[in-house]
């Protein structure tokens, strides 16, 4: 049997693929997400990562969606990935590629892999990205929940009648912590990232509001997710995490206010140590979990 594993991370915005030969990171690409079919994309990443490369021993899938990850099946996803809920990944990648093929959800998988560096027992992980991802790991053990919902925390109401979600419902929190909330607040274009960091890091007054803001609306729940698991971190990860320690320090400030009436403490949130990568590698630790227990 061949060791090394695809890792795949869908969104919304990009396909991530990488190859890793015993976790090493050997090929990385990136393709920006077909509107109109996604797989399509998926699996021009999947043949350019694996055509130069025999013995692929699994394919890990991250993606964004609630994914039944004994079947391979799309539950659910909301429309920032087309003809996507009802999809079986599994099937499709398997009947292409004749690899065995596994699917996790993107925050789950990204939570894997910070459990996997981090020497805690239990920690919710946050995605602030395009949208808003959790997971949830306690007791050294990933939490699918009955329905694979455990950990949606983006589409939990943070304002009762607010922004309208494209979940259906108003005032999810996805609407008011995300990349895209953060871009539009500081009146920057999502695809100018490196123009919103350096004028974060210059302390723009108009981008340092922007992050405030957010950063206030993370904190509620935060207090939410540490009073309702008390896990030891809370890592926050996704394009957040570009804005680095500055941003870190900002958001602590903000628990602070809450965790003062708590016995949790402001430090016990962390940033991603993987920043972006986290789903990516997550869901090739997925791949190789299932693969050593005969899936
Ligand atoms: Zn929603």
């Amino acid at each position: 049997m061949g060791t090394k594993i695809i890792g795949i991370d869908i969104g919304g915005t990009t396909v991530k693929g990488a190859i890793y030969d015993n976790g090493i990171l050997i090929n990385k690409i990136i393709q920006k997400t077909s509107k109109t079919n996604p797989l399509d994309t998926t699996m021009q990443v999947i043949h350019q990562l694996s055509k130069n490369s025999k013995d692929i021993a699994a394919v890990g899938i991250a993606t964004a969606g609630r994914v039944n990850s004994n079947t391979g099946e799309i539950l659910y996803a909301t429309p920032n990935l087309k003809n996507w809920a009802g999809r079986n990944i599994k099937r499709d990648v398997e009947e292409t590629l004749g690899v065995p093929t596994y699917v996790i959800n993107d925050a789950r998988a990204a939570t894997l892999a910070e459990a996997r560096v981090r020497s805690v027992r239990s920690l919710f992980f946050l995605t602030v990205g395009t949208g808003l991802g959790g997971g949830l790991f306690i007791d050294g053990k990933l939490i699918d929940g009955n329905l694979w919902e455990a950990g949606e925390v983006g589409h939990t109401i943070l304002y009762p009648n607010g922004r309208k979600c494209n979940c259906g419902k108003h005032g999810c929190a996805e609407q008011y912590v995300s990349m895209k909330v953060l871009h539009r607040y500081a009146k920057i274009p999502l695809n100018r990232r490196p123009q919103l960091i350096s004028y974060f890091r210059n302390k723009d007054e108009k981008v340092l509001l922007a992050v405030d803001k957010i950063c206030s609306d993370l904190a509620i729940l935060i207090d939410k997710i540490f009073l309702m698991i008390d896990p030891e971190l809370v890592v926050i990860g996704g394009g957040f995490t570009e804005l680095g320690e500055g941003a870190l320090q900002i958001l602590r400030t903000k628990v602070g206010i809450y965790s003062s009436k708590s016995l949790y403490r402001p430090e016990q949130v962390e940033l991603s140590v993987f920043q972006n990568d986290a789903g990516l590698i997550g869901a090739s630790l997925f791949a190789i979990r299932k693969l050593e227990e005969g899936a």
